[in-house]
């Protein structure tokens, strides 16, 4: 069913319905979208997360991918490059990527979770991007960590990272792939009638849900489409055992029961979903009109 005046921001294509109320995809590059209201009570919505237990089981597979990550991003700048790394959370990336010598700087428009994150030494300012920027403050590299998956406008904000890369610059997209297994089991469970895993991978309910499922293709297509041609494309593994169990409980809410046998699906099926499609994927952006080095 095509939904009225909704077009594929990647492709152009109209929006078919998909398998839930607020689920929409586009048929032809495979973009998926959720059409969820915002939230209008934060404070309750934010009751359903385990803050402590979302720390322990993030931490863990965070840390690692964002060590991979750096040494990808350093084949692309200088050393010592210049990095902005938008929705900076607890201020991880921003730490190590500064104690690997990248001139890092973290934006964070939460203000409960940027005081935590400039109390840990992280250098962090407060704010969403662009606004928190001074005029004409531009960065060599721009990165997204898990944070591009819930802007409701990536055109606009595609636009403002063009607009503040240094030269030919570094756009870094890290994020849930529509590509991977986990996500791809989820929507066959919710065909099935199984629907706490599909609306667990968009965060439905949650206070920031996910509004985009992209592919390596059709994210392309997108950022093509802002001037910024893909370097470079790549997964990072998205299970890591250690911290597992955390990560799947963390949402307090009537599937918490469900926990354990996910955990026990999960630590069974490990030795495939290895080897299967990840759900995690990392795209490398660059402006073939930007002066490199400029
Ligand atoms: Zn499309």
């Amino acid at each position: 069913m095509k939904i009225q005046n909704t077009n594929c921001c990647c492709c152009g294509n109209p929006m078919e319905r998909g398998l839930a109320d607020w689920h929409l995809q586009c048929c032809r590059c495979g973009y998926e979208a959720a059409e969820f209201a915002p939230t209008i009570n934060r404070s309750q919505s934010h009751v359903l997360i385990d803050e402590e237990g979302r720390d322990t089981g993030l931490k863990n597979l965070r840390m690692a991918n964002f060590a991979m990550l750096l040494a990808r991003m350093a084949a692309h700048c200088r050393r010592g490059a210049s990095l902005l790394d938008i929705g900076a959370a607890h201020g991880w990336f921003v730490k190590l990527a500064t104690e690997g010598g990248w001139q890092a700087l973290g934006l964070e428009p939460d203000h409960a979770i940027y005081s935590q994150a400039a109390a840990s030494g992280a250098n962090v300012r407060e704010g969403f991007f662009p606004d928190a920027l001074q005029p004409g403050e531009t960065f060599e590299a721009l990165v997204f960590n898990d944070v591009f998956e819930h802007i409701p406008d990536p055109g606009s904000v595609l636009d403002a990272c063009k607009a503040r890369m240094a030269g030919a610059g570094l756009l870094v997209l890290n994020l849930p792939s529509s590509r991977g297994a986990l996500y791809r089991i989820s929507k066959v469970l919710y065909r099935v009638g199984v629907h706490g895993f599909f609306e667990r991978m968009w965060q439905k309910d949650l206070p920031s849900p996910h509004l985009h499922y992209f592919s390596a293709a059709n994210l392309t297509l997108l950022c093509g489409k802002y001037g910024l041609a893909c370097v470079e494309a790549g997964t990072l593994p998205s299970l890591h055992i250690k911290g597992l169990y955390a990560r799947i409980a963390y949402v307090k809410s009537g599937l918490r029961w469900l926990a354990p046998l996910i955990w026990l699906a999960i630590i069974l099926a490990y030795p495939v979903l290895r080897l299967a499609p990840s759900d995690i994927e990392v795209l490398l952006f660059k402006r073939p009109d930007g002066s490199p080095g400029g």
